[in-house]
């Protein structure tokens, strides 16, 4: 076994688009994307969420 040090804060488990709110969905800001009309969570967030977390990032 190898006491191998392990960042913190490297997990790529949360898509970028979850840094701002969901103006399409009204997902908050951390929450995931869900479809409006069956509530189902979506596998990644609104493109245009994630557009919206670029422009705010520049
Ligand atoms: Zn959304």
């Amino acid at each position: 076994m190898t006491g191998a040090p392990r960042p913190a804060g490297l997990r790529r488990n949360t898509h970028p688009g979850l840094a701002v709110p969901c103006s399409r969905c009204g997902a908050g800001a951390g929450r995931p994307c869900t479809v409006p009309a069956t509530g189902q969570r979506m596998p990644a967030p609104h493109p245009s969420r994630t557009d919206a977390a670029a422009e705010r990032a520049a």
